[in-house]
């Protein structure tokens, strides 16, 4: 229960006991019998009357006996000029006291109005407490200028020991929670802590998960502000919120202030892209200010984190400021495993799982997509209904998280499945004759996400850099499926668009930017300036002539007619092969590693390095 509505309850509460209190009040005073007045005239006349007294135009009248009677009289008419209407002689009148008593109005008023008074201020309050309910946004809105950083402080237990792999990141800020914890040891020696740590890598690679990490290894307060909440609908809000960050952070140094997704406000100043939007420039500049206003030896150590690294503005970069910066890479085939080792605590698995397995076939994936599969399998265990996760089950997570999930309902018509086979069998032949290519681990006709089958290849390990014929031949590969089908049915299926697409935008790098073409020589075509509006790049900056531009077209297309060539002469040698595979697919709609080298035979590691450095040579 929320303590507004306990207050309330209390309230109404005490309401309802002030008025039993209230009427037991009133049934306890004795209340005097009420005569008529000429019921009171006739007991005057009797001389039985000893006193009236008189308040306002209520009487009491006590007669000999000490009785006590009330009355009521018309309001402004005095009692003695009533009592003589009624005939009475003044000798009677005086026979009898009358006291003209002042009303009390406190207790007179609380009798007649007490109850509404009550209802009237329990209705207001009630009302008042609705109003404020109503206005708890508002009141938010009251408080806008301060920073709603989060503190964690006793909650945060991340450390090291929680991010997997990420090894020359983790040493980087070792340093970090060095100065933390010991500050006096470098301040000793003359050294200024670094004031400003950016952690730049891709989505999902733990950057926030490391800046938490940093703060649980040295138990110091973390205060975690997104970029994004600087932004708000007033100008100028940013900036005090930035301001009062940074005071909440210097009275609980040593800390770590964090700001997560610092491109929403440090985005390069003056591009005019986005918007030219001045409430960003401001909290912009008022990070710029505190981040300078500071004694580097105060103890706050500011952490950013951002995957745009390229956008930032440059004066954030600048010494003094954020000048320590940590890169984090997609983990490799080793950190993988150690990622899935780390989600996979609290998770029952069967023994045979092979977790090592599932690294090699995540190339590729970050820290968040790996911990996306455990949860996925889990949650596939579940639903399978069993309480240990089977290694298929960590299979399927992978292919759900990397295309989507299976489309059951998607059912293909015998045709398409038929020309499905046939293109994917295309793939995974050609892939795996090419010397250079990518081990096929999977072929499969069950339509996932936006295709209608799918042909999975890995690399053997975590590739850094790629050769030319490494290219050639994966071009080809990706022609495979539109050569099997020209082929075969000597016609072509929408279902290659695809495949055209990817294997042109390859092309035209190579040609491009990799400087990979004899025709074209060891030089880039055009800037590929890092101008990204929504996420799609809109501007490239022709260096070169319009002839040229042709010729790098010619080249493009002679790269992707060539592959073409290479993959129809594969499928045309492999034709018994590829019938087999597809008989094979269209009964089991999907083909693992192992079944698909006992048809094809082995896959052909050797000679890629080997090859390659001869070539080098
Ligand atoms: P980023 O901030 O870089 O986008 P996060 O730090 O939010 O990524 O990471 C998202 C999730 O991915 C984390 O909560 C964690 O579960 C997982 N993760 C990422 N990298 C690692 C890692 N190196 N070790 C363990 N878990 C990781
Ligand atoms: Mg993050
Ligand atoms: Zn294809």
């Amino acid at each position: 229960m929320k303590p507004l509505s306990k207050n309330l309850i209390i309230f109404i509460l005490v309401i309802i006991a002030l008025g039993i209190i209230f009427s037991g009040y009133k049934m306890q005073d004795p209340k005097p019998e009420v005569i008529a007045i000429s019921s009171l005239v006739e007991r005057i006349e009797a001389d039985e009357i000893d006193r009236i007294e008189v308040r306002e135009d209520t009487l009491s009248v006590f007669t000999r006996e000490g009785v006590e009677f009330s009355a009521k009289k018309e309001s402004g008419e005095p009692l003695a000029e009533l009592l003589t209407n009624y005939g009475l002689t003044s000798e009677q009148i005086t026979t009898v006291k009358i006291e003209v008593k002042d009303v009390s109005t406190a207790v007179n008023l609380m009798r007649s109005v007490g109850p509404t008074l009550i209802f009237l201020v329990g209705f207001v309050i009630v009302f008042w407490f609705l109003l404020r309910q109503m206005q708890g946004t508002n009141n938010r809105a009251m408080a806008f200028g301060q920073s709603q950083a989060r503190e964690h402080n006793k909650k945060n237990n991340v450390t090291f020991k929680d991010v997997a792999g990420s090894v020359e990141a983790k040493e980087e800020l070792t340093e970090i929670v060095d100065f933390l914890k010991h500050p006096k040891k470098f301040i000793e020696v003359g050294a200024k802590i670094p004031k400003g740590v950016l952690l730049m890598g891709l989505p999902g690679t733990g950057k926030t998960l490391l800046a938490r990490a940093v703060a649980g290894e040295a138990s110091v307060p973390f205060f975690h502000m997104s970029g994004s909440e600087f932004v708000e609908m007033f100008v100028g809000v940013g900036a005090s919120r930035v301001r009062d960050l940074f005071a909440k952070a210097k009275k609980a140094a040593p800390c770590i202030v964090f700001v997560d997704e610092i491109d929403a406000v440090g985005r390069q100043r003056g591009t005019g892209l986005g918007g030219g939007h001045d409430e960003r420039e401001q909290t912009l500049n008022q990070i710029l200010v505190e981040m300078d206003g500071f004694d580097p030896n105060s103890g706050v150590i500011v952490m950013a984190a951002t995957n745009r690294p390229d956008v930032l503005d440059p004066a954030l970069l600048r010494p003094g400021r954020f000048d320590r910066r940590i890169t984090l890479d997609l983990p490799s085939l080793k950190d993988r495993q150690a990622i899935l080792e780390i989600h996979g605590i609290g998770k029952p698995v069967e023994e045979d799982v092979d977790l090592k397995r599932i690294a090699e076939r995540t190339v590729g994936f970050s820290g968040a997509d790996l911990s996306n599969i455990m949860n996925e399998a889990a949650i596939l265990a579940a639903r399978h209904g069993k309480k240990i996760i089977a290694q298929t089950e960590f299979l399927e997570a992978i292919e759900k998280v990397m295309l989507g999930p299976e489309r059951k309902s998607h059912v293909l018509s015998d045709d398409e499945r038929k020309i499905t086979a046939y293109h994917e069998a295309g793939h995974a032949i050609v892939g795996h004759v090419l010397p250079h290519c990518d081990d096929v681990h999977k072929i499969s006709i069950i339509p996932r996400g936006r295709a209608a089958g799918y042909t999975m290849s890995l690399p053997a390990d975590d590739k850094k850099m790629y050769f030319r014929q490494g290219f050639i031949d994966e071009l080809a590969m990706i022609l495979g499926g539109y050569a099997a089908e020209k082929e075969i049915f000597g016609d072509i299926t929408t279902g290659a668009a695809n495949d055209l697409k990817k294997a042109t935008a390859i092309a035209k790098s190579l040609v491009t930017q990799y400087g990979m073409s004899e025709e074209m020589g060891p030089r880039t075509y055009g800037e590929h300036e890092e101008m990204i509006f929504l996420g799609k790049e809109i501007h490239e900056n022709r260096d070169y002539s319009e002839v040229t531009a042709q010729k790098i077209d010619s080249v493009v297309l002679a790269l992707l007619t060539d592959a073409l060539k290479t993959a129809k002469s594969v499928i045309h040698e492999q034709r018994n092969n590829i019938e087999i595979i597809v008989a094979k697919l269209l009964e089991e709609e999907s083909i693992e590693k192992e079944a698909f080298e006992k048809i094809v035979g082995p896959a052909k590691k050797v000679a890629k390095l080997i090859i390659k450095t001869e070539e080098i040579v």
